[in-house]
């Protein structure tokens, strides 16, 4: 899906939601934002659909611009935003990650479900400290995570 934004504003923080594919018409997407937002800028992923190379390389440029005079916040990171953050740390620059989904998959009912960690809540304050388990939101029994923790949520670390 072509790539659109939204913006909402709460107080001091403006939320800027990306929708659809960060891709090659990125760029167009995103640079008007650099002049038009605000100090303090809350970067919301959780309707991000795919993303490419050509799409990391755009999100770069622009979130080393946006990071350069503004205090820049990550939220409801997806998977694949996750892979984005621990492979490229110019991918998140100054950013501050406040909260990140990740996929459970239910051993017992097969169900799928995202799971947002924020942190000082249940995001884990360092990488190998790992995460708790889960309950199925469908059969409610106990569900683990299906990714390494210490991998995935090797950005805490940093
Ligand atoms: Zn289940």
């Amino acid at each position: 899906m072509q790539g659109f934004t939204e913006i909402t504003v709460d107080g001091e923080w403006e939320t800027f939601s990306y929708t659809g594919n960060i891709d090659e018409n990125s760029e167009e997407i995103l640079t008007p934002y650099l002049k038009s937002l605000g100090q303090n800028v809350i970067i919301n992923f959780g309707n991000v659909d795919k993303i490419n190379s050509c799409g990391v390389l755009h999100w770069i440029n622009f979130i080393g611009a946006l990071c350069a005079s503004r205090q820049v916040r990550y939220e409801k990171c997806t998977p694949d935003i996750i892979q984005q953050i621990n492979m490229i740390p110019r991918f998140t620059n100054t950013a501050e990650i406040v909260s990140v989904y990740a996929r459970y998959v239910c051993a017992h009912c097969e169900h799928e479900q995202m799971y947002l960690f924020v942190k000082g809540k249940n995001l884990p304050l360092a990488a190998q400290d790992g995460v708790s388990e889960v309950a199925c939101s469908k059969c409610r029994k106990i569900t683990s995570f299906q990714e390494v923790e210490e991998d995935y949520f090797a950005f805490v670390d940093r």
